[in-house]
């Protein structure tokens, strides 16, 4: 039977090129079909949108570090290391992995070992911070609605 699935996967990695240019073209002549599709993704899957946005802000606040990959150490050569949520429902509770790494997670290939969560926090960045403006809060919420 054509496995349509890696026939595709195939092809990305052997023209990427070709993938780039598919898509930088689309842009052009579809633009905002990104965004739309970005919007349907998130009416989809809100949990793992919102689990991305709470790994962003706590990173940014250093209560959560970035680690190195957790499949091939800190030798890894395949680009940054990106959050892999195992249960949604548990935001911060993420395991660090490459792109390579977390593709072969999801495509099944790689099983990581169960373990407990582990939160690593910056206290320093996380203590710097200064204390929420309410001002600000407000001026966000408003800029979140619009
Ligand atoms: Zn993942
Ligand atoms: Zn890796």
């Amino acid at each position: 039977m054509f496995d349509r699935i890696a026939w595709q996967r195939a092809y990305r990695e052997k023209y990427p090129e070709r993938i780039r240019e598919y898509a930088r073209r689309r842009r052009v002549k579809h633009p905002g079909a990104a965004s739309a599709a970005a919007k349907a993704y998130a009416a989809r899957n809100p949990l793992q949108v919102a689990s991305r946005g709470a790994v962003r802000h706590a990173l940014e606040s250093g209560l959560l570090v970035r680690g190195e990959c957790e499949v091939h150490g800190t030798d890894c050569q395949h680009g940054p290391v990106c959050a892999h949520h195992e249960n949604y429902h548990r935001k911060l509770d993420v395991r660090w992995l490459c792109r390579k790494a977390h593709a072969q997670v999801h495509a099944g290939m790689i099983v990581l070992a169960e373990r407990e969560p582990v939160y690593t926090i910056d206290l320093e960045r996380a203590w710097s911070r200064p204390p929420m403006d309410p001002e600000m809060l407000t001026a966000r919420g408003k800029a979140g609605a619009a």
